[in-house]
This record gives C-alpha cells, sequence and structure tokens, in this order.
C-alpha cells in the first residue's frame, strides 16, 4: 500500500527536499529543516497523491489513511510528552495546507486545534497563564468557523464577521490592541463566536478533537478548489492536478508573554536583493498577526530600523536573533537561494515553522543572483536561468523626476513593497481597478489589506497602496511577484470604501483623483508626478550618470556580459533611424535586422514628393519625383550606416500598400493638387484608382518594386551612394537588402537583378565597391514551402513573422485582437500568436524554411525579425530552429540577450540529462 503519511521531527524526517512533488513546498522544507538540525516543532504530511485520491473518490479520504495519522499523531505526542484531547496536558496542532508551488495565502490554516471547553482550562493551568489559554482558543473559534466551517464575508464591502465582533468588543472596551483585552473580554469573544456560527449555520461547535482534527483535513483538501485558489494557478500556470497536501503540526506559542513571538525574515531584501537580513516580529503574537497587518510588526534588526522608539529584535532577543543568522545561512547554502521563513519564540526558545524561496522583485532577483555568483553560491549559468528576462525589464522601468517629486505633494510614507514609480486614478477595489483599467484608465488600487480576491484588480492596476500590513503582507508579497509598484502599510491614510474616500493631513482623495506612489521609498504623493528613465538608461542612453557611480548598472552589465558568452543566438534591432539605432547598440544589438524604409517616407516635407511619384502617370514623372526623394534618403542612410560603425545593417525595399502615402480627405487631396499644379479631379480620379479590396494582399512588398522598379532602383541607390561615401570616410559597412512579401523565386530574381545592377553602376561611378548582400524575407506561406528555389537567389532569409502569423492564420493582424481575445479566453488558442509565435504552424513553416534553404545554401543566414524577436519564448524557439540571430525592438535587445543565452543554456542541460 501507498505510503500517505511521512513523519517530521525529532533529529530526522522521512522525507526532504527531494520530496517536494509529494510533500508539498512546506512539508519539505520542513522536513529538510529537520535534516539540517534546525529546531521544528515536530509534526508529519499527508501527501498530495491524498488530495488527488480525494478528489477521484468523490471528495472521500482514501482508506488506511485514518490510521496512518493517528500512528503519526502518536509520535508527536511521545516526542512531545502530551496527548492530544489530554485534560490535563493537551496537545495542540496546526493544520496547514502546502503545495507543491508555494501559493501565499491561498489555502487556509488552522491553529491551536484541539482545543474546547476542558482543554483549554488545562493549557490555562498548564502554563500558569489563563489569559493565554483563552487567547489561544477564541483564535481557534474564528479560525476554524471561518475556514473549515466557511463563514467568511458575504460581500466585498463586508468585513469578516469575526473581526467585526473583536472590533465591536474592542470599540465598547475602549481599547486599541488585542493584547489588551481581558480573560473575561476573549471569553466572551468566545461564546459571541459559538452564538454567531450557531446562528448562520445552524450547527454546534464541534467539541471533540479528533473531529476538529478530520474536519481541517478536509477542509484543506476542498480549499485546493475553492475560486481564490484556481484564480492564483490560472495567473501562475500551476496546474490542477498537482493537489495540495496537508501538514499536522505541534503547536508553537508566540503569544505566551513579553518572552514570546513571532516573526518572518527574507534571508536577503525582497524588494532590492541586497545581501541583508530582512524581516519583522511581534512579541507576545501567534504568527498570522505578523502576515494579517492587524498589528504594524517591527524590524527584526537595527539596520532596519527607521523609528528610534522601537526595539528590533535585535535588541529585544539578542541569543535568539544571532541562532537566526546562523540559520540564516545554513538555509541559504543548503538551497542557494533566498529563502523566506517563519518562525516563533516560545518562551525564549526558536523554533522555525517555514522556510521557502522567497518571493521577491525581479529586481531583487536580479540583484542577488549577480551576488550569489560573486559571493561563489551559484554559477554564472544558474544565475542567467534565474533572472526572468521580461523581469529584467523592470531594471529598466521609470522612476520619479527629481524635478517633479520636489513640487509635488507628499501626504505619507509607507512600506516600500515593490520598487519602482506609479502614477494613476485611485480606485477603492479589485474590480472598479479591472474595468477601469479595461476601458484604459491607469490606476492604483488603494484598500486597507489585499486578500487573494484582488489578485485580478492587483493585476489591472499600475500600483498598489494599502493602509495595513507590513513587507511580508498579502499586497506586498503578491505585488512584487507580479512585478507591480507597491506601497503597504501606510497607517496615516483613513480609508473609507463606502465613500470611496482617503483622508490624509486634512485633504481628501476622491475615486478618480490621481495619486503617486513610489514602491523604493514608500512615498505616497498627491496628484500625478512625472517619470524618468532608470539608472541604467541615464548610463547607457542619456550617459547622465558614470558607469562607475551606479551599482545597478555595473551589476547589469555583468549579468548581459555572461549572457553573451553563453548565448549562440545573434542579437540585432528593428530601427529605421540613427538614434534608435544608437539606443539598440548601446543595448547591445549587434546589427540591425530590419530597417523599414518607408518609415523614412513620412519625414517632413518628403511625403510631398512620395505622393508625387505615386500619383505620376508615367516612368518618366515617377523617376522626376523620385529625383527629389533620393538624396534625403541617401541621407538617411549615411546617418544609419554612421551609428552601426561596421555593424551590418539589413535594409527592407518599399513594403506598404501605396495607399498608406496618399492623402483621403477631399482638402488633403485639394492642397496636393495644387501644390503639383494638376487638376484635383485628375488626382482624386488617379487616387481611386489605387483602391484596392484588400491592401494588406495587394500591391505591396515586391510586387511593388515588380510594378514600378524605379522605386527599388532609388532606394539601392541610396543605399550604395551612402554605403560608398561612409565608407569612403573609413567606416565599414555592410548593408543587407532584403526583398519583402516573396512568394516565388522569379519575384526575388527581379529584384535582385535591379539591385545588382544599380550596385555596379554605383560602384563603377564611385571608382569603388561595398560587400553586400541580398536577402529576402520569408513572410508567406509559400516562400517557406519553396525556399529552396529561393534560396538559390537569395544570400539571407529573415522571417517576418507578423505577416507570417497572418498569413498562416488567414487572420489580420490589424482586426484579430478582437478574435484572439475571445480564443485565447475560452481556451481555442493557447496564447496570442501575434504576441508570441506560434510554433505548431507558423514554426512549422519556419522550420520548413530554414531546412529547406539550407539545403540549397548550406550557410545561408537566418533571422526573424518580426516583433517576436523579443519575445522570450519566441526566442528560444528560434533558438531551437538554429537561427542565426533574431531582431527585435531596441528596448527588448536585453531582454533577447538574456533569453538566447537561456535557450542555450537550458539546451546543454537538456544534453546532460539525455547522457
Ligand atoms: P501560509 O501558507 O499562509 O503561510 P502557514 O501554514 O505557514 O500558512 O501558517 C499560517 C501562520 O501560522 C504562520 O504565521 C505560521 O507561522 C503560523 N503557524 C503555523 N504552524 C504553526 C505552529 N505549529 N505553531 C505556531 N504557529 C504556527
Ligand atoms: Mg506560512
Ligand atoms: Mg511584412
Amino acid at each position: 500500500m501507498a505510503k500517505y503519511v511521512y513523519f517530521f521531527g525529532g533529529k530526522k524526517a522521512e522525507g526532504g527536499e527531494q520530496l517536494r512533488n509529494l510533500l508539498g513546498g512546506k512539508g519539505a522544507g520542513l522536513a529538510e529543516m529537520v535534516n539540517l538540525g534546525i529546531p521544528v516543532p515536530p509534526g508529519f504530511t499527508i501527501t498530495t497523491e491524498v488530495c488527488t485520491l480525494f478528489y477521484q473518490q468523490g471528495m472521500k479520504l482514501p482508506e488506511g489513511l485514518k490510521e496512518e495519522v493517528l500512528e503519526n499523531l502518536k509520535r508527536v505526542e511521545e516526542l512531545m510528552g502530551m496527548r492530544f484531547g489530554d485534560p490535563k496536558n493537551p496537545l495542540l496542532l496546526s493544520i496547514r495546507s502546502g503545495a507543491r508551488a508555494s501559493m501565499p495565502g491561498m489555502m487556509d490554516t488552522v491553529l491551536n486545534l484541539g482545543l474546547n471547553e476542558e482543554t483549554v482550562k488545562g493549557l490555562a493551568e498548564l502554563t500558569g497563564n489563563e489569559w493565554f489559554a483563552w487567547d489561544c482558543r477564541r483564535r481557534f473559534v474564528a479560525m476554524y468557523g471561518d475556514v473549515v466551517l466557511g463563514l467568511k464575508p458575504e460581500s466585498k464591502e463586508e468585513e469578516d464577521p469575526f473581526e467585526r465582533i473583536i472590533d465591536a468588543k474592542k470599540k465598547a472596551r475602549g481599547i486599541k490592541l488585542d493584547t489588551e483585552f481581558t480573560v473575561d473580554d476573549l471569553k466572551d469573544l468566545v461564546s459571541a463566536f459559538k452564538s454567531l456560527i450557531k446562528e448562520k449555520l445552524n450547527v454546534g461547535f464541534p467539541e471533540d478533537p479528533l473531529q476538529q482534527l478530520w474536519g481541517a483535513i478536509g477542509a484543506v483538501f476542498q480549499s485546493w478548489n475553492n475560486a481564490r485558489a484556481e484564480a492564483y494557478r490560472r495567473l501562475n500556470n500551476i496546474p490542477s492536478s498537482w493537489g495540495t497536501a496537508v501538514n499536522v503540526q505541534c503547536m508553537v506559542f508566540g503569544n505566551i508573554g513579553q518572552d514570546s513571538g513571532t516573526g518572518v525574515a527574507f534571508t536577503r531584501n525582497p524588494s532590492t536583493g541586497e545581501n541583508v537580513f530582512y524581516g519583522e516580529y511581534l512579541l507576545n503574537a501567534q504568527g498570522e498577526d505578523v502576515v494579517a497587518g492587524t498589528r504594524t510588526p517591527l524590524p527584526i534588526n537595527k539596520a532596519q530600523k527607521t523609528d528610534h522608539s522601537v526595539a528590533s529584535l535585535e535588541e529585544e532577543m539578542p541569543e535568539v536573533y544571532r541562532q537566526l543568522l546562523e540559520i540564516r545561512s545554513i538555509l541559504e547554502r543548503r538551497f542557494k537561494d533566498m529563502q523566506d521563513v517563519e518562525f516563533t519564540i516560545q518562551r525564549g526558545k526558536l523554533w522555525m515553522l517555514q522556510t521557502r524561496t522567497g518571493k521577491r522583485t525581479s529586481f531583487a532577483e536580479f540583484k542577488a543572483a549577480v551576488d550569489m555568483v560573486r559571493e561563489g553560491l551559484i554559477d554564472k549559468e544558474e544565475a542567467l536561468m534565474r533572472v526572468s528576462p521580461d523581469g529584467l525589464n523592470q531594471i529598466l522601468r521609470p522612476i520619479f523626476d527629481p524635478k517633479e517629486i520636489n513640487k509635488a505633494v507628499k501626504v505619507a510614507k509607507g512600506l516600500n513593497a515593490g520598487p519602482g514609480a506609479a502614477t494613476g486614478k485611485v480606485v477603492y477595489n479589485a474590480e472598479d481597478a479591472e474595468s477601469w483599467a479595461a476601458r484604459g484608465e491607469k490606476v492604483i488600487l488603494v484598500r486597507a489589506e489585499t486578500s487573494p480576491e484582488d489578485i485580478r484588480g492587483m493585476n489591472a492596476a499600475q500600483g498598489i497602496l494599502t493602509s495595513r500590513g507590513g513587507m511580508t503582507s498579502h499586497a506586498a508579497l503578491v505585488a512584487r511577484q507580479m512585478g507591480k509598484v507597491c506601497v503597504a502599510g501606510c497607517g496615516e491614510l483613513d480609508i473609507n470604501y463606502r465613500t470611496k474616500t482617503i483622508k490624509i493631513k486634512g485633504m481628501t482623495i476622491k475615486e478618480g483623483d490621481y495619486i503617486s506612489i513610489n514602491g523604493s521609498t514608500g512615498e505616497v504623493f498627491a496628484g500625478e508626478v512625472k517619470t524618468i528613465p532608470s539608472e541604467v538608461l541615464r548610463v547607457l542612453i542619456d550617459r547622465t550618470l558614470k558607469p562607475e557611480e551606479s551599482q545597478i548598472y555595473q551589476d547589469f552589465d555583468s549579468l548581459m556580459k555572461w549572457a553573451d558568452e553563453a548565448r549562440r543566438l545573434g542579437v540585432r534591432t528593428n530601427a529605421d533611424q540613427p538614434d534608435q539605432a544608437r539606443v539598440a547598440l548601446a543595448f547591445g544589438a549587434e546589427g540591425i535586422g530590419l530597417c523599414r524604409t518607408e518609415h523614412m517616407f513620412f519625414e517632413g516635407t518628403r511625403i510631398d514628393a512620395v505622393r508625387e511619384m505615386i500619383v505620376a502617370e508615367d516612368p518618366e514623372g515617377r523617376k522626376k519625383a523620385l529625383a527629389k526623394v533620393q538624396p534625403m534618403q541617401k541621407g538617411d542612410f549615411v546617418g544609419l550606416f554612421k551609428a552601426m560603425n561596421g555593424l551590418p545593417a539589413t535594409i527592407r525595399t518599399l513594403d506598404p500598400p501605396l495607399h498608406e502615402f496618399l492623402p483621403h480627405g477631399e482638402k488633403e487631396l485639394r492642397d496636393l493638387a495644387d501644390k503639383m499644379g494638376i487638376a484635383y479631379e485628375r488626382l482624386a480620379a488617379t487616387v481611386a484608382g489605387l483602391q484596392e479590396a484588400n491592401p494588406m494582399l495587394g500591391l505591396r512588398g515586391c510586387r511593388l518594386g515588380i510594378l514600378y522598379p524605379e522605386i527599388t532602383e532609388m532606394q539601392a541607390r541610396a543605399v550604395f551612394e551612402a554605403a560608398c561615401e561612409v565608407k569612403k570616410s573609413g567606416i565599414d559597412v555592410k548593408p543587407e537588402i532584403m526583398i519583402p512579401l516573396v512568394g516565388d523565386v522569379n519575384e526575388l530574381k527581379l529584384q535582385k537583378d535591379v539591385v545588382d545592377r544599380v550596385a555596379s553602376e554605383v560602384f563603377a561611378s564611385c571608382g569603388m565597391s561595398v560587400d553586400y548582400k541580398v536577402g529576402t524575407m520569408i513572410e508567406i506561406p509559400r516562400a517557406a514551402l519553396t525556399a529552396d528555389a529561393i534560396a538559390t537567389v537569395a544570400e539571407f532569409f529573415s522571417f517576418g513573422t507578423n505577416d507570417l502569423t497572418q498569413t498562416t492564420f488567414g487572420m489580420s493582424r490589424d482586426d484579430a485582437g478582437k478574435i484572439l481575445r475571445l480564443y485565447v479566453e475560452r481556451d481555442v488558442l493557447e496564447y496570442d500568436p501575434f504576441q508570441r509565435l506560434d510554433e505548431v504552424g507558423v514554426g512549422k513553416l519556419m522550420k520548413t524554411g530554414v531546412e529547406l534553404g539550407r539545403k540549397a545554401r548550406p550557410k545561408l543566414k537566418v533571422g526573424i525579425c518580426g516583433e517576436h524577436g523579443g519575445e522570450p519564448h519566441s526566442v528560444k524557439f528560434c533558438h531551437k530552429l538554429g537561427l542565426d540571430y533574431v531582431s527585435c525592438s531596441p528596448y527588448r535587445v536585453t531582454v533577447a540577450r538574456l533569453a538566447a543565452a537561456q535557450a542555450a543554456i537550458e539546451e546543454k542541460r537538456g544534453k546532460k540529462e539525455a547522457d
């Protein structure tokens, strides 16, 4: 028979980190800590397999489980010298969920289980502390009522029903803190809780400890499928088949008095990644108090203190703090990663209750990864694998403009829970955040505290601001993980959900008013505050900061260098103008993969010449107009080649349908007719003649150049004259001329002939020559399918995956938005193929194209220049296809470099595994 239960405690655990899938993250972590000699209250883990069986068997626990649980319970009793349900010496338990991947706040925990009207008295006598015993009892009844019996708030505006009773009691007694309750108050609370349960659910509170135990175990398994757990799984791609484990553990008490307490800590700062111990604690409290935000916790050490009137744990309990530091380093050495731990101190003795990989900002992820390489904890490859390419973009995110900040009205300061700067309109609940964002508003979600129900709203907001809770509150954890700007625990804010206002320092901030928050400092400003570029951008692009003045830049630079060492795929950029090219080069681009020449046609007055060319009635007229455009195009290319400084530049000949350049309104048409000195009617007729039913599939791409070879000729001349001029000035040039929308090799041949002829003419007249290539875009399926023929002429391929996706799906990308959103929602497609490359369909055409192309021309250079070239999954796919490079927009270049490195490392690791 399968083993359903794994014991941990004393000196040895039956499980450990290697059984994470079976024991869940929490269970595996507890077992591993036991094996490392760290003090952990004993207990046992019911496996995730039991959860799966529970659902398979129609919500029934499997046979044999009961016996195993009772046997393990006995081991805990023996180790502790206490008995579960013993009226004199009662063992109390905590029942904790724990999935394979950590799901903070998603699944519920029940503490102090085993307390009833009898055992509570035993506990009071045993500890000589009646207050403590009743504090545990009232917590237990409320938690059990909430988690197991399901008594939760009924609507968004409503408070937790148990909290309401507590608040009313505090008001009646004129006190603020839970710790100010008297024993009688606590007893009253318990009766009030029980009456509430009776009234709402018509059941008595279960007094039998074993009944409590099975109720709680069942509830944990059921909570795996509650709405908030499902929402979290969907957001984080966690399969529902994984199931959760249940941990049953002996209770330790942080609420026995001032020599007891509880806390949470990160082995490094989870916002900034700095290598400093970071945490919070509360004296005389139970674990959930720190996370729930009901009392604002205190800093764990002196380094973290901002307020001198409070005492840190380091000062309060130096010996415990020293032990924590030791455990911190044991855990980091074992897990080789930042850990997030929970601990409780019972009468001066430290117990560890949890360790897991700490949720952190992408910023901290990056910082810690680079540091850990320097500390020798991990190697460069591991560091590269840890940083998410999209997350790396967080480092490039804007911060508030210091000049604007001085003018802004600072209204409050909270905790810097999620770095970055955000500004937006205030909304007071998650649903509004979603609906406002859906209509294009930038919003800041303001809540007293957040809960898992708010996740979708948090995702939709620019930033999150809460008045309660610490660095480890729900809002802070989730925001960090989502990469959201977050200020938490801003206690000065008086938030009123009903009137939808914040009162602060005599001001009232209403729904829809602007607010700005700085998640790096915790500051809150009324109104809208402008932002400026990040440090990395100021070093690389604006050059207003020296590299040696920015640690962030130096760390960034190290990581990117490691990425360049690891990757095989080249990274180019899509840039049309010299300034864009310079930005991309600063980010590490190795060339231009796509220069869209038509963008140059719109600049200044040249659009007039372009329009003249289009409406010209014969080649002569066209040549006259082109002669005006040519010197300007040449100037563009000179600038571009100079900016590239010897790196290759792929220049695409004119691509879009001509009507995109034409004037449309009558007034515009009349103006143009005047300028050209022709009759309005004549011009209008010409323009009408150029109308097409499906311009995207009409006269565009190489078809234009075939119909009007003068255009290609003019562009080629501009490129080669510029190339010769720049080369003469001593700068190397590598032009690559790319013909768009080819579907048949003969189309390419016709265009290549024009280009080659112009090249030899220009070289003859300049008395020099320049190396160049002529290649094609592969962007319609027929090109991919006949790539062997095309490669006999093309010297390179570049997959234009925007058009290739459009033509493969037969779906216009300008109209696809609506359809695809629906498709993704309804699981017709897993993702939007215009954002992430469709590997199955479009990818198959690419694979065919690469294979056929290289069969005909073994050294054929192949790249990609669609938007996908900057999307990490797509970049990895391009690596697998054996492309030579990806090309993406300048601000995605670093993303692509990192993704390319990860693809190479994954391939290497995959090979090792296969060996
Ligand atoms: P979560 O997964 O939401 O963090 P946990 O199971 O870790 O839930 O527990 C919730 C709170 O209860 C934590 O603060 C934890 O420290 C505390 N807790 C859990 N087990 C025990 C125990 N055996 N003794 C004392 N406190 C506990
Ligand atoms: Mg926990
Ligand atoms: Mg195209």
